[in-house]
């Protein structure tokens, strides 16, 4: 059987000296720890890691940190030291929890082995150890050694099947096995209960077991008794409370602004939404009310504002109330959430994957889905989840740049953006792990459907595509290449945007200057080819564009012209023609998309108050 990967990451390793006279240095290296051994390479950027060492995990006597008041003469600050053959290997991570992780899965790991009674905790230096004076290296040390972690010495919890549903305590049934495939994880039966401590990862929740022990599982393997996992919903705000929402809410002033937020009553939740109707209080300011969710027991559809319409899952409820205000003073109309720089990150805290590096061995790649700019485009499985993988080819990005950008990307996070769930950056081709879309590109699948797509349909899709951009306007993120050809579509039809910020990491000179073939001309605005002036409104003018190219059911837009006529003609203040599917009001909108001066056109807020209101029938 193949070793199963722990723990993997950059870290700086101490020479050891073996030889007397060989050098004192500190490199970097990139350890992995397995089920068998904790090998470490050298790093190469791109290119695989050479393998320079290993330790075997049955020969370690002692892990445990380094507690040292020694100035540290590297980047990373934070040392833990093994001891094995009567050695001692020194290494530096660069925070806490990282070197915590390390500590605690090295333990875990080598719990088992014939293990030290005493350490010594500070180092080695000048012929003596600093902690207790000894002069001989591998003397005793001087404190005792305690090879249990801290994840093994939590209390019990109670059982959950004593728990209220309406405590703070939420539980949920495991809906099939799962076994850890990371330290952290949390092994889980099917049919069993948990605690659910923190549901705030789309992916990985943190549940608690009969016995106490806590860790991750993916949130697909449990299932609540009632939907908890709606923290992909723009409306939904974790961590606010109702002065924070007053204030958000307030400062956006629309009639029927709204965000759903955890209450302060623990477990429940409260819509907050601002309206300039006068309540019973006429006096009161500012116009936001709050209205707690209250939850019937042992109800199919437990939640309800009004206690005529009860739902069983929030989103519904919330769904129901955008198109009926129905005991509440206004419908909810728009979203609001927090800008996201100001978001605290919504992994669990402490998370060391938080940055989504992926490790490579859990990667499994199946079929071929396409071939894009980038290069191949793999369809796979990541922790049992579908995934479809980018293969980045070689000098088709530029890598650095995007490795930074990655991670803001992956915090962004909306039902109508393709997510990026990861990147592996340590293997070569570097990729990019995202959500998987059944249905492939919106453009291949307008040309599928030709003649079969009703005006709804034509419409809907035209809505998720605004919902997504909304998003990215609201993050202040522009997209730069939205087209029909970088949107995807569900397995039930919903259509999300993909692509988003990843124009400028191309390389390839045919797309990234607008004199060029592979330039995006057609979906661009004018500032965008005169100037390369991209803004949230040259986004706009490119979802007109893409407007266009659903209701012509994926023709090429401008399609007897070539680039450069195309310029001329939109120079010349020429539009592109009704399609002939759109209603005229739908071309109306295209066309205010297109207004020459970007600040004439609407903004994405704006596009998604009128589309709803559109024909489409
Ligand atoms: P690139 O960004 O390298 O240009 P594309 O995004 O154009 O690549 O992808 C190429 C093709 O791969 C798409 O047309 C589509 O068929 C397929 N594809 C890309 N991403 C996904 C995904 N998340 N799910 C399913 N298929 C995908």
């Amino acid at each position: 059987m193949f070793p199963r990967v722990i723990l993997n990451g950059i870290l700086i390793k101490k020479s050891q000296q073996k030889k007397i006279g060989s050098p004192e240095n500190y490199k970097e290296r990139f350890f992995v720890l397995d089920t068998k051994e904790l090998k470490y390479s050298e790093c190469r950027p791109g290119k695989k890691p050479v393998l320079k060492g290993s330790v075997e995990l049955n020969k370690i006597k002692f892990v445990e940190v380094v507690n040292t008041e020694l100035p540290i003469p590297c980047n990373f600050k934070f040392p833990f030291q093994i001891f094995y053959d009567n050695y001692y290997l020194y290494i530096f991570a660069p925070d806490n929890n990282c070197r915590q992780q390390w500590v605690t899965a090295l333990k875990e790991e080598t719990q088992c082995n014939d293990t030290v009674t005493k350490y010594h905790p500070d180092m080695w230096m000048e012929g003596k150890w600093r902690c207790c004076q000894q002069t001989e290296k591998l003397a005793l040390g001087c404190t005792e050694y305690d090879h249990t972690t801290l994840a093994s010495k939590k209390p019990p919890m109670p059982n959950p099947e004593m728990i209220q549903p309406h405590t703070d305590m939420r539980v949920v049934t495991a809906i099939q096995d799962f076994t850890p495939t990371e330290i952290g994880d949390l092994q889980i039966k099917k049919d069993q209960k948990y605690i659910l401590l923190d549901d705030s990862d789309l992916d990985r929740w943190l549940v608690q077991d009969l016995e106490g022990k806590t860790g991750l599982v993916p949130s697909t393997y449990v299932a609540g008794k009632f939907e908890t996992n709606f923290s992909r919903f723009e409306w939904f705000n974790n961590d606010i409370k109702s002065d924070e929402a007053t204030q958000l809410l307030s400062k956006e002033a629309k009639e029927g602004a709204f965000m759903v937020r955890r209450s302060s009553r623990p477990g429940q939740y409260t819509v907050s939404v601002f309206s300039n109707v006068p309540g019973a209080n006429a006096e009161r300011k500012p116009n936001v009310r709050h209205y707690l969710i209250r939850q019937k027991l042992n109800s199919e559809a437990p939640f309800y504002v009004a206690e005529k319409k009860s739902f069983s899952t929030i989103p519904e409820l919330v769904h129901y109330h955008q198109h009926d205000c129905a005991g509440m003073v206004t419908r909810l109309r728009h979203p609001v959430s927090r800008p996201l720089s100001d978001r605290r990150p919504s992994i669990v805290p402490d998370d060391p994957f938080e940055d989504r590096e992926m490790n490579p061995l859990e990667l499994k790649l199946e079929e071929k889905l396409g071939c894009g700019q980038f290069g191949l485009v793999m369809g796979g499985t990541w922790r049992d989840k579908k995934v479809a993988v980018k293969m980045i080819k070689e000098g088709a990005m530029s890598e650095e740049e995007f490795k930074e950008e990655a991670k803001v990307m992956m915090k962004l996070s909306h039902c109508k953006l393709v997510q990026l769930y990861g990147v592996c950056t340590q293997r070569s081709p570097m990729c990019m792990v995202f959500e998987f879309m059944e249905q492939g590109a919106l453009l291949d699948y307008l040309r599928v459907k030709k003649g079969d797509l009703s005006q709804e349909a034509l419409l809907g899709m035209c809505l998720d595509v605004c919902e997504g951009m909304n998003y990215l306007e609201s993050s202040n993120y522009l997209h730069r290449d939205l087209a029909a050809r970088n949107c995807l579509v569900s397995k039930d039809n919903v259509v999300k945007v993909a692509d988003f910020g990843m124009a400028r990491f191309v390389l390839d000179n045919d797309y990234t200057s607008s004199q060029n073939s592979k330039f995006p001309i057609r979906w661009s605005a004018p500032e965008v080819i005169r100037y390369g002036k991209y803004s949230s409104k040259a986004d706009v003018w490119s979802f007109g564009v893409l407007m266009w190219e659903v209701y012509s059911e994926g023709r090429l837009p401008y399609e007897k012209q070539n680039n450069m006529e195309v310029v001329n003609s939109v120079n010349r203040g020429q539009r592109l023609p009704k399609p002939d599917l759109a209603p005229e009001d739908v071309h109306v909108l295209m066309k205010w998309c297109w207004k020459e001066k970007p600040e004439d056109r609407p903004t994405f807020a704006q596009l998604l108050h009128q589309l709803p209101s559109l024909p489409n029938e």
